[in-house]
């Protein structure tokens, strides 16, 4: 050491690179080789399985002081995270709403990370990729090119995104300089009693409060009753409030009722409200030729919230939010402190992207999503939609066909409600149904979820998935009756 460094403790100094590349890329290429195994070998795992202690007990280990060999820190990953997945990449997954990922995006994913770059602004590529893909989920939907619109983590937060520019464009006041406690009149929003439960968040968040939320009935096929709308805006406005948005639901999370889009896009105009679409489930459906009818009027919204993660398979997260008036949109989150300003030339003379939501670093969400729709083309993502919907069809007619199994509600699109019936009603009924679906998971065969419609409990098949085949739907129903089965035999109490 010399004089100088040592006059000022300089230690060696390091880096997180490696020492010998070589190494690194030879251990690389096993990742990759193990990734393309895992995906392609998937069909022949179980769906899911309980972890054993000593995987649970690995996550308890505490902070790594001291370094590993990146090949062992891989083993470690490969015996425990990479054993037990959720399994929603697994084509006999439909619990919930999942997208199922993919190995194109998954490796968009890498690129970008490796890339590195953070897309909170600036002028670089990756940038005007965000901008790209942000236009083209406009073009799916129908909506202007001069629409704005911004790529975030999931539909949760692109419902927040549209419901906050909701917010400021109908205040009738400065909501970001003086706060809601401002606003002369409270604002009403407005959904149907199938809206999700990101919406209750939003409104939290928003300073707004749940109550000011409506939820309107829906009518048999759970889709939002027009006039019980009309009646609450009308009740509102008499009663002193200020009725400010309604959602409209392009796709339920229960049952994938899709609300009259256009009934409700000629309503928010009458009324002057504005029309914010939850297409989180079903905005895609747009590209679906076999299917597109269902979501007409979805280009009337002034703003729309969709989910690339789902239906377009991106792997997790990929959330879009368009605004039809982009001068609105960015009116609501742009903030230039002195420390983001641009400049006419250079890295910092690029659009900030921090200016259309609420993060200001930002990953690059778009190549997932890009190199992806680049591969296969727009048109085949339609027709796998059209193909999850179909299937949804053919399910539905495996369960009509079986005197053990009871369609709930009969799908609109990809989600299919329904039970096992031996004769049982009300408690008895639902833990038989609960248990199959416990046995279902556990046993590795499907993984499905439940849930309460028109005050029925079913369990719930949501499939959102382009490795799903008829076959695995042949399967669910053999396996659901043999369960079903097995379970009353073994019970005294049950039929
Ligand atoms: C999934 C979903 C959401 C929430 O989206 P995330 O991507 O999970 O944040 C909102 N609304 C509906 C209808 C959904 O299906």
């Amino acid at each position: 050491m010399d004089a100088v460094q040592e006059a000022f403790g300089m230690m060696a100094e390091e880096t997180l690179d490696p020492s010998d590349w070589a190494d690194v890329q030879v251990l690389s290429h096993r990742v990759i080789d193990d990734a393309v195994a895992y995906l392609s070998e998937v069909r022949d795992r179980p769906v899911w399985r309980e972890m054993p202690a000593d995987v649970r007990e690995f996550f308890a280990t505490p902070l790594p002081r001291s370094p590993a060999s990146l090949a062992a820190v891989y083993g470690e990953v490969s015996r425990t995270v990479m054993s037990y997945p959720m399994g929603n990449i697994h084509p006999r997954f439909w619990a919930w709403y999942m997208g199922s990922s993919n190995f194109t995006g998954a490796l968009g994913d890498f690129l970008a990370a490796v890339q590195g770059s953070n897309l909170g602004g600036g002028n670089h590529a990756a940038g005007l990729m965000d901008g790209q893909v942000v236009n083209w989920c406009k073009q799916m939907l129908g909506l202007p090119a001069s629409a704005g619109g911004t790529l975030v983590s999931g539909g949760s937060m692109a419902n927040i995104i549209g419901l906050t520019v909701a917010r400021n464009t109908k205040a009738g006041i400065d909501v970001r300089e003086h706060g809601v406690a401002a606003i002369e009149k409270p604002l009403r929003f407005y959904g149907s009693d199938q809206t999700h439960s990101c919406h209750r968040k939003a409104m939290e968040a928003l300073g707004l409060g749940n109550r000011a939320l409506r939820r309107i009935p829906t009518d048999a096929s759970l889709r939002i009753d027009i006039a019980a709308l009309r009646a609450a805006i009308a009740e509102d406005r008499a009663a002193g409030f200020k009725p400010a948005c309604v959602i409209g639901n392009a796709g339920t999370v229960n049952t994938g009722a899709i609300d009259d889009l256009r009934t409700l896009a000629k309503l928010a105009h009458e009324e002057d409200l504005w029309f914010h679409v939850d297409g989180c489930i079903g905005a895609l459906i747009a590209i679906a030729p076999r299917n597109a009818y269902r979501v007409a009027g979805i280009e009337w919204a002034d703003s729309v919230a969709l989910d690339p993660h789902k239906w377009l398979h991106a792997p997790f997260e990929a959330g879009c939010a368009l605004v039809r008036d982009a001068v609105a949109h960015r009116k609501t989150f742009a903030v230039t402190p002195e420390y983001l300003e641009s400049t006419p030339r250079g890295l910092a003379s690029g659009e900030w992207l921090h200016d259309y939501g609420l993060q200001t670093t930002r990953g690059f969400r778009a190549l997932k999503v890009w190199m992806a729709l680049k591969e296969h083309g727009v048109d085949k993502f339609g027709r796998l939609i059209d193909q999850n919907i179909a299937q949804a069809g053919y399910l539905a007619g495996l369960i009509e066909a079986e005197p053990l199994l009871q369609l709930v509600v009969p799908p609109t699109i990809n989600i299919v409600c329904f039970r096992y019936q031996p004769g049982l009603a009300g408690e008895a009924l639902k833990a038989l149904n609960t248990e199959i679906m416990l046995r279902l998971q556990e046993q590795g065969i499907a993984a499905l979820s439940d849930t309460t419609v028109h005050g029925e409990h079913c369990l719930r098949v949501a499939i959102n998935n382009h490795r799903t085949r008829r076959e695995d739907l042949d399967l669910l129903m053999r396996e659901t009756v043999r369960l079903g089965r097995e379970i009353t035999a073994a019970s005294p109490t049950s039929s």
